[in-house]
């Protein structure tokens, strides 16, 4: 049975989406504190996917996904924020959430977002069928070593767990090698949101895995800017 935790503390809405997740056939699991929910994983709690209000009580929903992304980066994490603001959707990405949805929410949308999440969790499980993995697990380029089930990058630099989604965005540059894409592609592809949305939260990704990849991050080599359109990756830059 996969696992979904819910926390929100408006008590009408929690019940709403048990509700829905369950006729779903998901197992559902309400908090209505970040502290709650935290305490409940960090006590053998399960979640196979975390949907988490940015506005709660306590500790809000930012700092929440930056705890739990401490201990583990396997959960994927669907923040729901009351505003389309942009910066409300920066924050969310920037404290590890993996997804993000406005408040109101079409409910057939949300549960769209749960499987989106699920199937990509899926590509880093052993058990995935070997063709929902479009390609090999684990992906080499210029002495460094990207492992997809682990969500483990290796560079020069050092070790580095990824997120779900900076695994998927890495992913992505990987399978366009060489290629320029532009935000919005990512955008809509990666994510799944609309094009039109403000595309800077890819460039605090693009930041993220350039941390990672690159010797001297403001001096890209391997994730490049093109200038007007979006990113490239080449695997084996010239010396
Ligand atoms: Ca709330």
């Amino acid at each position: 049975m996969t696992a979904v935790l819910v926390v929100e503390d408006e008590a009408h809405l929690a019940q709403g989406l048990r509700f829905n997740l369950e006729a779903e056939g998901y197992t559902v699991t309400v908090c209505d504190t970040g502290e709650a929910a935290l305490s409940w994983l960090q006590h053998g709690g399960a979640a196979d996917v975390v949907v988490l209000d940015g506005m709660l009580p306590g500790q809000d929903g930012f700092a929440v996904v930056a705890t739990l992304r401490k201990a583990s980066n396997f959960v994927p994490v669907l923040m729901l924020t009351a505003l389309h603001r942009p910066e409300d959707v920066l924050k969310g990405f920037e404290s590890g959430a993996d997804d993000y949805l406005a408040k109101p929410f079409d409910l057939k949308i949300l549960l769209a977002r749960i499987r989106s999440l699920l199937r990509r969790k899926t590509w880093v499980n052993e058990t995935a069928p070997a063709k929902e993995i479009a390609q090999p697990a684990v992906y080499e380029f210029d002495g460094k070593v990207v492992d997809f089930r682990a969500l483990e990058l290796r560079a020069g630099t050092g070790s580095f767990k990824l997120t779900i989604m900076e695994a998927e965005l890495l992913r992505y540059l990987i399978r366009h090698q060489g290629l320029p894409v532009s935000r919005q592609q990512i955008l809509e592809d990666v994510w799944n949101l609309p094009a039109d949305m403000d595309t800077r939260a890819i460039d605090n990704f693009i930041v993220r895995l350039r941390r990672y990849i690159e010797a001297e991050p403001t001096r890209p080599r391997y994730v490049l800017t093109v200038r007007g359109v979006g990113y490239r990756f080449v695997p084996e830059p010239a010396q």
